[in-house]
């Protein structure tokens, strides 16, 4: 159990800028105005049966805003509850933020780094929307050969987030994804070869899918080169077509209390390498947007404390049933 921070029984992402980079940062939410091609007719119109972009989408971030707008609202918004942040994180959120000509989305984060207080760019996307010439963009930009170095000669931050959500082909068909778990697994590989820092996301709780079958993404996850991961249980947003299929069929879906919830993501995190980052562990869909709140309004705060209690109690850690090839 030796190595991970602040007594923690798992790697926490909390903390991580600072050793990696020798101070905070804080990310700023910027929405582009990029869209998605799994709404834009390129894949389907449709969308996966879950999304809706504006659950995650903070006051300040518009598209009908320049990106520097954004950022200087941002760090305002956030001063209250970041007082000691200085250096920020331009974070690409919604949608798909490298689905663009590789002119624009030069010239979108360009915007973004130009900002003084800017230290570099978190781009989530899906793993169908990066390719060699962006990601040797990515790698040169990150390697400072695209200028935007600090006062101390330092180049940007370039971190990409994608969008997996399940290690299995036939959940991602049935939330209509619109690619599989071998283009994820392709885009993060192309990702980490070119030294570029690389976070994944994932649901529990997609229709289909039994709690062994979660348990699973653990083996899967540890053989892929990521440095952070992002998981949640499914919540489901009000007037989404997730949300009639859970009506209709409630029988496919695994759904947890809190309390086994918390159980669960133990059993995983035993599971999970213990060089693996987790950067959150439950979501956090605000709660007028979904169809209903099972666990009541629990923050986050408390949240990461329940679950520090629930690894004492259980006496166990991170990686403590790894299999790690
Ligand atoms: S890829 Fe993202 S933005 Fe596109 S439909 Fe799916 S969840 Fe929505």
């Amino acid at each position: 159990m030796d190595g991970f921070k602040e007594r923690k029984r798992y790697n926490s992402f909390v903390g991580y800028f600072r050793e990696r980079y020798g101070e905070r940062l804080q990310k700023i939410v910027v929405d582009a105005g990029f869209t998605c091609p799994n709404r834009d007719g390129a894949i389907s119109r449709g969308g996966c049966t879950y999304c809706d972009n504006r659950a995650f989408h903070p006051s300040y971030s518009s598209p009908d805003k320049s990106i520097a707008e954004q950022i200087a609202e941002g760090i305002v918004f956030h001063r209250v509850r970041y007082r000691n942040a200085t250096r920020f994180l331009a974070y690409f959120q919604p949608y798909s933020n490298t689905y663009s000509s590789l002119e624009r989305l030069k010239e979108v984060y360009s915007e973004a780094l130009s900002v003084p207080s800017v230290k570099g760019i978190v781009l989530g996307t899906r793993p169908d929307c990066v390719d060699e010439r962006k990601l040797d963009y990515l790698a040169a930009l990150k390697d400072g050969k695209e200028g935007f170095l600090d006062e101390n000669g330092n180049p940007p931050v370039v971190i990409i987030e994608y969008g997996i959500e399940s290690c299995l082909d036939r959940t991602l068909a049935r939330i209509n994804r619109g690619h599989d778990f071998a283009t994820a697994c392709r885009a993060v590989e192309m990702t980490a070869e070119r030294g570029i820092d690389c976070g994944a996301h994932f649901i529990f709780g997609l229709p289909g899918e039994s709690r062994e079958d979660m348990l699973g993404y653990a083996a899967k996850i540890n053989a892929l080169p990521v440095l952070s991961a992002k998981f949640h249980q499914l919540q489901i947003v009000r007037g989404t077509r997730m949300e009639r299929e859970f009506s209709e069929k409630r029988e496919d879906f695994v759904t947890f209390t809190l309390d086994e919830y918390l159980d669960f993501f133990v059993d995983f995190l035993e599971r999970l390498r213990p060089d693996l980052y987790i950067e959150r562990f439950a979501g956090e869909v605000p709660p007028r947007f979904v169809n209903e709140t099972p666990w009541g309004l629990v923050r986050n705060a408390e949240l990461l404390r329940m679950l520090d209690r629930r690894l004492e109690e259980r006496n166990t850690f991170q990686g403590a049933l790894a299999e790690i090839s």
